[in-house]
């Protein structure tokens, strides 16, 4: 099984031994937030140091879906389907309405500015949960170097009424997060501080509160090595497929590595998509790619 690295045997039933790994594009400068358009087919994905939104599609390849962008990082989509995007310049959460016009969704809290958002997650109760460390904005590459207001805090948002609460504050860098597929969990990765020789890096559990609104800390669930998880997403099975700098690792509920899709450039970030979201596009380094699992992404409840 060329390309795959077999941990565990239960690792094989949701791997394709015959798939290949595609490379969609490259020529890019940093690639982040992927995010799936079941509905056009087409993945939007962040360029960060080069400003830029790019559109990827099977018919129409790669071209610039919107530049300048805040220097965009981590993507989603809400419940009615919008573009939600981090901005490092920008400093905050923009939402593309579905008549392309966009809105700032929040770039405070508590009368201070907002770090440099980092990844995104929409609840199925619409709720925005998202990381804010000062990534990008301790490098003129990735945004520009601007003063730190805040701590390193994860938030939920609640766009309805704009209230927003710390979910956790106790990240050196809080980065990717994901639930689970039945949201009692959360994962948030935590890279550590940035120009720091040995910074804390992994991924940490999370319970979800009854009302959905708050979370309990349960530890660290898997550290990922080498390199360390910037932008993860689960399966249907609740496995956390997480970027690494050898490709993506597969990891199970209990934190246990199933196995690894070796890619030749470090991954930051992933998703799943394609008919059957079981197409997982990587977003790795400088270059876009995909391959067909056998396992489909999570859908929300
Ligand atoms: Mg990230």
């Amino acid at each position: 099984m060329d390309g795959l690295e077999i941990v565990d045997k239960r690792f094989r039933s949701y791997v394709l031994p015959n798939a290949p790994l595609e490379k969609l594009a490259d020529g890019f400068r940093w690639l982040e937030g992927p995010v799936w358009f079941g509905d056009r087919q087409c993945l939007l994905f962040s360029d960060i140091p080069n400003d830029r939104i790019m559109r990827w599609s099977e018919a129409g390849g790669v071209e610039a879906f919107r530049k300048p962008a805040g220097f965009p990082n981590g993507q989603t989509r809400d419940r009615e389907g919008r573009l939600i995007t981090c901005s490092h310049h920008d400093r905050c959460l923009k939402r593309t309405e579905l008549d392309g016009t966009v809105t700032i969704l929040v770039d405070r809290f508590e009368g201070k500015r907002l770090n440099s958002p980092n990844d995104v997650v929409v609840k199925s109760d619409g709720s925005i949960w998202f990381s804010d460390p000062p990534y990008g904005i301790q490098v003129d590459y990735e945004g520009g170097k601007q003063e730190r207001e805040l701590p390193c805090n994860v938030y939920r948002l609640d766009p309805r009424d704009g209230s927003m609460t710390v979910v956790a504050d106790d990240f050196d860098g809080p980065n990717g997060l994901c639930f689970s597929p039945d949201e009692r969990r959360l994962y948030i990765a935590d890279t550590g501080l940035q120009f720091a020789e040995d910074p804390v890096q992994h991924i940490r559990l999370f319970d979800v509160s009854s009302d959905g609104r708050s979370v309990r800390g349960r530890g660290v669930f898997h550290k990922v090595s080498p390199g360390n998880a910037d932008g993860f997403r689960c399966d249907e099975d609740g496995n956390v497929w997480s970027s690494a700098a050898d490709g993506v690792h597969c990891i199970d509920p209990s934190g246990a590595l199933l196995g690894k899709i070796l890619v030749p450039s470090q991954v930051g970030n992933l998703t799943f998509g394609g008919r059957y979201r079981s197409r997982l596009f990587l977003c790795a380094s400088q270059t876009l790619y995909a391959i067909y699992t056998n396992a489909r992404g999570a859908q929300r409840p």
